[in-house]
């Protein structure tokens, strides 16, 4: 199958892999992408894939190796959780407390705890999902999330403006490394789980891990352009 494959997923993903500390997991989004290609990566060890859409993932966990953990990017309706509860590893996008708890409840009746991220909304486009600084604030302060024995805050998602600009790109990764430094101290002082940074996509993955990413969200690098 391998040598059918047209595009070149094993070198690109070796790249990638070289190219980033050890320390920094690798998450490869393979979102539009033929599973093919996520089993070519998976022969060269990659193990942590994300995807953005329920449906496409439920095909892609069906067919696929279930030692993958998988990891969801997208934005998240609350009516699919239930679909994705019973074996996601990690949400990376949760942007309300109304999500938080619905994950919560999902994890409950599969007798799961399930790993998410607080998605930041710290770029500059009005389009993007996420939480604005002052409301992650809110909800953290609130304090009713201690109470979801079912979820498990993991740490910080963040999304940089799409520019070229790479002082900027460099700006906003710092504000999130300072927010997530802020939750910590003030919120998860005492919880090792809490101490994931996930930033950087493929044109800006090298600029996040020297703003001390733990997590990078590379597609395009390793899987080529997706086709819609
Ligand atoms: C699609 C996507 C990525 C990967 O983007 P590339 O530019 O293809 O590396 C990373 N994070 C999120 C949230 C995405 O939706």
């Amino acid at each position: 199958m391998s040598s059918k494959m047209e595009y070149d997923v094993k070198g690109h993903l070796h790249e990638v892999l070289s190219s980033i500390p050890p320390e920094v997991k690798l998450v490869a989004i393979s979102k539009f992408h033929p599973a093919a290609y996520i089993e070519a990566a998976y022969e060269e060890g990659q193990r942590i894939f994300g995807e953005s859409h329920e449906q496409e993932l439920a095909k892609k966990y069906e067919a696929l190796p279930k030692d993958i953990e998988w990891h969801f990017i997208g934005h998240l309706q609350t009516n699919k959780v239930k679909y994705i509860a019973p074996y996601i590893s990690m949400v990376e996008s949760v942007d309300s407390m109304k999500l938080l708890k619905e994950i919560d409840k999902q994890g409950r009746k599969c007798g799961r705890v399930i790993n998410v991220l607080l998605e930041l909304h710290i770029a500059e486009e009005a389009t993007k999902y996420g939480l604005k600084p002052d409301d992650c604030r809110r909800l953290l302060d609130d304090g009713e999330w201690r109470g979801l024995a079912n979820v498990r805050i993991c740490g910080l998602m963040a999304m940089a403006s799409n520019v070229d600009d790479e002082a900027q790109i460099r700006s906003e990764f710092m504000q999130a490394a300072a927010l997530f430094d802020e939750f910590k101290q003030k919120h998860f002082a005492d919880d090792d789980h809490f101490r994931e940074r996930s930033w950087g996509m493929s044109h800006d993955y090298h600029i996040a891990v020297e703003c001390r990413s733990t997590m990078v969200r590379v597609g395009t690098s390793i899987f080529g352009p997706r086709v819609y």
